[in-house]
């Protein structure tokens, strides 16, 4: 077991566009899924929550994520191969900043082609919390950070916050001017998924 120091945002690392994992088979691979897999458990079993984790926050930089939502997956080299033109809006969250929430947009469903662990090309079609969880990791092995994404800098803010006003708002504040408050608080790394896919408009596809 090997639990490992996850990168905190401005750590240069994360910034990084990693490598494509070429060796499969391996010792080396081997242990970095299982590090991967470790740190995910350890930062669960501490804080209750955490769905997946890219290699580059434990410091390797290299195309590998691992993800547990039902069952126990790690996706080598994965591309997204396909996006839906519908999106989802959802508050989004990274262990590699667990104190902040980024609202933005996801495709609601893609499709990822992967290796796994032996090298075996393998597809997987996701929706709702799987689409938006995968994207996120992916992101990560392109240097792209959810705050990168957020819908605007006003919806970049502290959890602490977030469950004061948005999540929980008190109703003596709320008014026609303000602006409504959220679909849906999801999170990939650590809150839970969206409860129904937050769908209420349909804005631009965007783009990555
Ligand atoms: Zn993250």
């Amino acid at each position: 077991m090997a639990v490992r120091e996850i990168l905190q945002l401005g750590n240069p690392t994360l910034r990084v566009k990693c490598a494509e994992a070429r060796q499969f088979g391996t010792g080396e691979l081997r242990q970095l899924i299982e590090d991967l897999r470790d740190t995910l458990y350890d930062f669960k079993a501490r804080e209750g929550f955490g769905r997946g984790i890219a290699a580059p926050q434990i410091n390797v930089t290299l195309r590998v994520i691992f993800t547990q939502v039902t069952v126990p997956v790690a996706l080598i080299n994965p591309v997204i191969i396909k996006r839906s033109v519908r999106l989802m809006s959802l508050w989004d969250d990274c262990f590699s900043f667990p104190d902040l929430l980024v609202k933005l947009n996801r495709n609601h469903s893609i499709e990822v082609r992967y290796q796994d662990e032996q090298g075996q090309e393998q597809t997987v079609k996701a929706e709702g919390a799987l689409s938006e969880l995968l994207q996120h990791e992916i992101d990560h092995l392109n240097g792209v950070l959810a705050i990168d994404r957020a819908i605007d800098s006003q919806h970049i803010v502290y959890r602490s916050e977030y469950e004061k006003w948005i999540k929980n708002p008190p109703t003596k504040v709320a008014s026609a001017e303000a602006s409504p408050p959220v679909e849906a608080s999801a999170a990939n790394e650590t809150a839970q998924a969206p409860e129904q896919a937050p769908d209420s408009h349909e804005p631009e596809p965007i783009s990555s």
